[in-house]
């Protein structure tokens, strides 16, 4: 057995932790539930019991390399506190660090949920073959992580990469974060709900107020299933999310040039419904698109695309993420693979 490092995946629902190997092939994965209302304490003891017992199984196999955590929160890179998170409310300024390595006793690392999940494409998914990718993970929240010359862009404080909370409508819907209109009010599975009950209060006799009322479980996927049968209620939800999207990737691609933009996330399976709208809006309002743009036959030429066509040398890559909700895992798992300071 190759050598290996252990990822796990701290989600406000699922605790899902695998044995990775060096060369990318899983090993072997579990799912626990997060028993967030116990408290946090016991969130961490049986987190750390789970990575103990992978750990205990393998070890003697082969050499471990280290355990990496991916967290849904803003987390301080140098001090290991998790500063806040909106999927473990009592989570705020809490040492996560301090605690797991004291449970364990030995050092791990901790990163943004969507850091790593951008990590995990980059190494074995839609952007495996390219050093510097930007992707945005559509789930409960919009979450976003850069990754440039192969490592995890942090910024200055470890908050880097929060183009969920980019704005796309000045006077929208009020955000957690305090913000109005922010992309992840319009393109998380959260924002597809909301946005099908406030075309249900306008028209209460649709398809879509019947699919409410029927579907105890009535969700983003449900909308999009919809969609997916021509309900124009459900596609108008679906294209708004592809023009929101347009736009921030507009302003990314205008900014950083990157060969390759990866969207995931469960909302990311609605990709056939949404997709055309940002790509519509990336011709019409991004200049670095449309002089870059792969060729499409389709392709109506507006706005930034009127006046500049793409030409010779690198294309810019907008796609869909191949990982599904394995990304943050194999991401996680990767951590301590590529840190300069070796556990
Ligand atoms: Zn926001």
């Amino acid at each position: 057995m190759h050598k290996f490092s252990i990822g796990v995946d701290l989600g406000g629902t699922n605790l899902r932790i695998a044995a990775v190997d060096e060369q990318g092939t899983l090993i072997e994965k579990v799912t626990l539930g997060t028993k967030v209302s116990r408290g946090r304490d016991q969130v961490i003891v049986d987190m750390c019991d789970a990575i103990q017992r992978m750990s205990d199984k393998f070890k003697d196999t082969a050499p471990m390399m280290g355990i990496g955590i991916g967290v849904p929160g803003i987390i301080d890179m140098q001090t290991g506190l998790v500063r806040e998170s909106p999927n473990l409310p009592d989570w705020v300024d809490y040492p996560a660090r301090a605690a797991i390595e004291q449970r364990l006793k030995t050092v791990v690392i901790l990163e943004n949920d969507a850091n790593v999940a951008a990590l995990g494409e980059k190494w074995l998914g839609a952007a495996k073959d390219f050093d510097d990718v930007a992707m945005l993970t559509l789930g409960t929240g919009v979450g976003g992580g850069l990754v440039l010359g192969g490592a995890i862009w942090r910024g200055a404080n470890g908050m880097g990469g929060e183009f969920g909370h980019s704005t796309v409508e000045p006077d929208g819907h009020i955000c957690g974060c305090g913000n109005h209109g922010c992309l992840e009010q319009y393109a998380s599975a959260t924002a597809v709900v909301r946005m099908a009950r406030e075309a249900i209060a306008k028209d209460p006799a649709s398809a879509l107020a019947r699919a409410a009322s029927s579907d105890a479980e009535f969700s983003a996927k449900s909308i999009y299933n919809l969609a997916i049968q021509g309900d124009d209620n459900a596609r108008r939800i679906y294209r708004y999310v592809g023009r929101c999207l347009g736009i921030v990737l507009s302003t990314l691609v205008n900014s950083l040039n990157l060969p390759i933009y990866v969207i995931g996330g469960g909302v990311s399976s609605a990709w056939e419904s949404f997709s055309p709208a940002i790509f519509e809006e990336l011709r019409l309002r991004c200049m670095v698109y449309a002089a870059t743009a792969p060729p499409d036959p389709n392709a109506t030429h507006l706005g930034a695309s009127a006046h500049i066509v793409s030409g010779p040398g690198h294309k810019t890559i907008i796609t869909r993420a191949l990982l599904g909700s394995d990304a943050g895992l194999y991401g996680a798992a990767r951590l301590p693979m590529i840190a300069s300071v070796k556990p």
